[in-house]
């Protein structure tokens, strides 16, 4: 269930893209259902990965990652909370 502070949350940011892959550039509008977590590096050991904060540009569809300290920690949460169940069932990406 989301309350109403996730519901209204939103934050504004720029899809440069990350490592390798450039982005749009594009200013976003982001709720925290477009932020999901990646984690990195995608084949480590469970306790080994760093977990990121990341948003997918729907314009160009680079991921850019969000550092924890933009996300207040009840999105964060929210986040985590998504990240979590999709690891209890499968690996379907968002
Ligand atoms: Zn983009």
């Amino acid at each position: 269930m989301k309350t109403a502070f996730e519901k209204n949350w939103t934050t504004i940011q720029r899809c440069v893209g990350k490592g390798n892959y450039q982005g749009c550039g594009k200013t976003l509008l982001l709720s925290a259902d477009d932020i999901f977590i990646c984690t990195f590096p995608p084949n480590a050991q469970e306790e080994e990965k760093a977990l990121l904060y990341t948003f997918r540009c729907p314009n160009c569809g680079v991921f850019t990652h969000i550092s924890q300290w933009h996300l207040p920690k009840m999105v964060r949460r929210r986040v985590m909370q998504k990240y979590l169940s999709r690891t209890a069932g499968n690996n379907e990406a968002v």
